[in-house]
């Protein structure tokens, strides 16, 4: 039976930095086919696996995306403190508990889920948050809930 990692608050936790979710009919759909077919959906939220509390500060990247914070080259920061230690523990956890999954939808632009774009430096930004960097440099399928049929 297949895995799939999905970040939590698009299948309804209430785990955003600012206490929401961010549930939305197109991901609803592709769930309820996906569980159809006979798929396994693992929720899971690499930054409060990290540790972080909810709601909290709004983080960015800074310095590169998250393939860059792997590497140690790069940061993530809240306005007044740097998170990047609970960012790269939460993605690996994350990661670890979704371990087998070949495939992960996660929620566009966040500095953790984000894939292909992310909020980096103050802006929009090509790359990919450090939970889907991992999950890739895992070899994990990853598709953010925007590009999602
Ligand atoms: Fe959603 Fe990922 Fe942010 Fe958690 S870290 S709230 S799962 S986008």
């Amino acid at each position: 039976m297949s895995r799939v990692l999905v970040s939590a608050c698009l299948l309804g936790e209430a785990c955003r930095y600012d206490g929401q979710s961010k549930e939305t009919d197109r991901v609803q759909a592709w769930a309820e086919a996906k569980v159809k077919e006979g798929g396994t959906l693992v929720a899971v939220c690499p930054e409060e696996l990290g540790g972080l509390d909810t709601p909290r500060p709004p983080a960015q990247l800074i310095g590169g995306d998250g393939a860059a914070v792997l590497r140690g080259a790069a940061q993530v920061e809240t306005e007044t403190d740097n998170v990047t230690g609970a960012f790269v523990a939460g993605a690996i956890r994350a990661a670890n508990r979704g371990s087998g999954a070949k495939e992960a939808v996660l929620k566009a632009r966040s500095p953790s889920c984000g894939c292909g774009e992310v909020w980096q430096d103050g802006a929009v930004s090509p790359g990919d948050g450090v939970f889907a960097a991992l999950l890739k440099s895992r070899g994990v399928s990853v598709r953010s809930d925007e590009d999602l049929p």
